[in-house]
């Protein structure tokens, strides 16, 4: 009988991908299935394994959510396939999330469960934006209330009139549509009108707003500056400090579209992340392997032949060493063989594998990488290149001008994982920028309603990591705002950064 799975109810944090915790960031990364809702990151998407289900249960514009006992039955069935379930929400699972449902319909079905607590909204939005949930001799206790169920006849519920009467901070969640209910009932139950009040939008996002006053008037202003919802509402003498981080980040509010292999978009979201900037994986890559291939293994056999071998991606350098350990070799079948790769992301993934490069292009370009070896190569030498089956033609041009010799071998493809219209709309929606690392990266994100997509882009900036992307861009009739003149990560990054603080003067 086949084992039943365990389903992790996790808690994803309040927004910022960053204020997940450890232990939730590992049941992601080993789940076979991951039921979520709407996520104000879907950084954790790409977090999980190649092969695990992603199953979305939220609310879709048009579409209807997924009811309750639904969503409940569905962990049962996955685990009863045998699959280990990561069941993600926001904020804490247990704060108005309805992870307790989910628990009592899993032990009923005799289903193993772990709860994984999360940093709640309930303090961390406040926390960022500046406001001390308790403060010495200023508050001594907190209160979170929902919002939600207040109006259901219009009216605030019985124990209202108590909760008011508590001197310490009260929190409300899911309360922006029940805000004049909420402001009244407190001032009614003896709240003074100028207790400080504030309302915390998309706390911890890049997008986060605050706006701050007193009972009295935190109404009309939220109206005034539009607030939406996610959005938190404090009242209490604590609403007054602001102790927000003065640790300004420089890009700080700043949002990234990213697109590449899995790999890729990882280390990218690391160094923006660093900067302070927040990241959406727009548009991921994935690697399909012929490591273990026939030509691969020919080649693999014969690797004493080759005088150089060639990296054209970080990819190829990892797939290559991959397959060759698997193969059961090991670096005593290199021998002599000398190193050429297309730039510095390349040439640290193979100083992993013990090698440094013998020649790396000063422009991180393929064409640069053929034309700056030619002049080192001769008839005698033969050169191993494996790589993407979409590899640059160009490189294959100039060796055969030059009448090197040379084999070409496929040793994986770029399969993409692409967001549908609906969403690629939303997904861009908050963005200050969108990245492309590579031809094939545009050429993936293009595919479709070329107008409609660049009708999406005409908000953003557009960044290029290097001329033959920004050229496989304007191809599709839109032009690169930014082009890395470093074609690396570094370069990237440095090329928004230099970019958002201009905006921000
Ligand atoms: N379990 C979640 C709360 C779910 S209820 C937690 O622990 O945070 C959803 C409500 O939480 C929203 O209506 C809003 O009031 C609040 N909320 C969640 N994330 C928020 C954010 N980033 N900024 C402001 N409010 C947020």
């Amino acid at each position: 009988m086949k084992k039943n799975g365990v389903v992790y109810l996790v808690g994803a944090g309040p927004g910022d991908p960053g204020l997940i915790t450890q232990k939730g960031l590992k049941r992601l990364g080993s789940c076979d299935a991951l039921v979520y809702d709407s996520l104000a990151s879907d950084y954790f998407l790409d977090e999980v394994p190649d092969h695990c289900r992603k199953i979305y249960v939220g609310k879709r514009a048009g579409a209807h959510s997924m009811k309750q006992e639904e969503i409940n039955r569905l962990l049962v069935e996955l685990a009863e396939e045998g699959l280990n379930v990561v069941r993600l929400k926001g904020g804490d699972p247990f704060v108005f999330g309805r992870g307790g449902e989910e628990i009592l319909t899993l032990s009923e079905a005799g289903i193993t469960f772990e709860v994984v607590p999360g940093v709640t909204s309930a303090v961390a939005a406040l926390s960022m934006a500046g406001i001390p949930v308790t403060h010495r001799a200023v508050s001594r206790s907190f209160h979170v209330m929902t919002g939600h169920t207040l109006s259901e006849n219009g009216t605030l519920p019985p124990d209202f009139d108590s909760f008011a009467k508590l001197s310490g901070t009260l929190v409300f969640l899911m309360g922006l549509s029940n805000l004049s209910l909420i402001v009244n009932g407190l001032i009614k139950n003896g709240k003074p009108e100028d207790t400080p009040a504030a309302v915390i939008e998309n706390g911890t996002l890049p997008e986060q707003r605050i706006i701050r006053g007193t009972l009295n008037d935190i109404e009309s202003r939220a109206k005034q500056a539009e607030i939406k919802s996610p959005a938190i509402i404090v009242a209490g003498d604590v609403a007054a400090l602001d102790f927000s981080s003065t640790l300004n980040l420089p890009l700080k509010g700043c949002r990234i579209g990213i697109t590449g292999t899995q790999s890729f978009t990882g280390r990218l979201h690391r160094e923006l992340a660093e900067l302070g900037g927040m990241t959406d994986s727009v548009l991921s890559l994935s690697i399909d392997s012929y490591r273990s291939g026939q030509a691969m293994n020919e080649a693999y056999q014969r690797l004493q032949t080759y005088s150089w071998l060639l990296f054209t991606s970080a990819n190829a350098v990892r797939e290559f060493f991959t397959g060759l350990f698997e193969g059961g070799y090991d670096l005593r079948s290199l021998g002599a063989v000398r190193f050429a790769v297309v730039g510095k992301g390349t040439e640290n993934e193979l100083v992993k594998y013990g090698f440094h490069a013998d020649y790396i292009p000063d422009r991180y370009q393929v064409i640069d990488l053929a034309k700056g070896l030619k002049p080192l190569l001769s008839k005698e030498d033969r050169l191993l290149i494996p790589r993407s089956s979409g590899g640059s033609p160009e490189l294959n041009r100039v060796l055969d001008e030059a009448g090197i010799c040379y084999d070409d071998i496929v040793l994986y493809d770029v399969a993409l994982k692409k967001k549908e219209q609906e969403e690629l709309g939303n997904a861009l929606l908050p963005l200050h920028y969108l990245t492309f690392a590579s031809a094939s990266g545009v050429e993936g994100f293009f595919q479709g309603e070329t107008e409609k997509i660049l009708g999406l882009l005409s908000r953003l900036k557009v960044v290029c990591i290097g001329d033959i992307t920004a050229k496989a861009l304007s191809r599709y009739g839109r032009e690169a705002d930014l082009i890395a003149p470093v074609y690396s990560i570094s370069g990237l990054a440095e090329i928004i950064c230099q970019d958002w603080c201009k905006e921000k003067e």
